[in-house]
């Protein structure tokens, strides 16, 4: 997600999809996942460490940012598996590296063509120490009535901003690198943000909560916008 403009007021509330494992393994690795699952471990935050390579980010090369319509993006992930950490640990230096270049305060693997459930966050100021948070399989245990619009955009849709209507806070379930359990209690601009991410993973974009005149008239601007090579 990009970094949007001014917070204001609210509407209906954000979906919830569960999600079933969608390929011929399933079976195979179904025993890890109810491993995973009935875990209880709970880590009360993310564990910094995880993120030791951030210190030389500015000097990875960004992992490509797909653009709509790319139909990947529009694609369901499946859940992540604890044999998937090590590949999605590679993956982390070139997608953190591509969000905080573009800037960014949010991206989800399939933006960069990965069919699994993780997304990045960060929307701490430019100028403030970095805030990243990785999330795996999250997913939204609950949520205010209290909704709020905000101006959002993407980076699979560059410079296309709308207002879009979510609940103002939320909390929210998900694994670290290690596996552990880890909620989260999220509002304002963060919340937007995660709710954001996770509609990613369903293969939904932020222009799907508006009206159809508008999200045609968004992705018929992005289309001729893309035609002359503008960013
Ligand atoms: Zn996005």
């Amino acid at each position: 997600m990009r970094q949007p403009a001014d917070p204001t007021i609210w509407c209906p509330p954000a979906r919830m999809q569960v999600l079933p494992l969608q390929d011929a393994t399933q079976n195979l690795h179904s025993n890890l996942i109810l491993h995973w699952h009935l875990a209880p471990a709970l880590a009360t935050s993310q564990d910094m460490s995880e993120f030791d390579f951030l210190s030389g980010i500015d000097a990875v090369p960004p992992t490509p940012i797909l653009i709509a319509p790319q139909p990947v993006l529009r694609e369901v992930t499946r859940d992540v598996r604890p044999e998937d950490i090590a590949f999605i640990r590679e993956q982390l230096p070139g997608m953190f590296s591509a969000m905080y270049k573009a800037p960014g305060i949010g991206l989800a693997a399939p933006q960069v063509g990965l069919g699994m459930r993780f997304a990045l966050v960060d929307v701490a100021e430019e100028d403030a120490p970095r805030e990243p948070m990785l999330l795996i399989n999250p997913e939204i245990i609950s949520d205010s009535d209290q909704l709020a619009a905000r101006e959002e955009g993407c980076l699979s849709l560059p410079n296309q901003y709308a207002e879009v209507v979510r609940p103002e806070s939320i909390r929210v379930r998900y694994r670290n690198l290690a596996g552990e359990t880890i909620e989260h209690d999220a509002s304002g601009l963060l919340a937007t943000c995660i709710q954001h991410e996770m509609d990613h993973l369903d293969g939904i974009l932020f222009v799907d909560h508006l009206s159809t005149l508008k999200r045609n008239m968004i992705m018929r601007r992005l289309a001729k916008e893309q035609k002359l090579g503008r960013r």
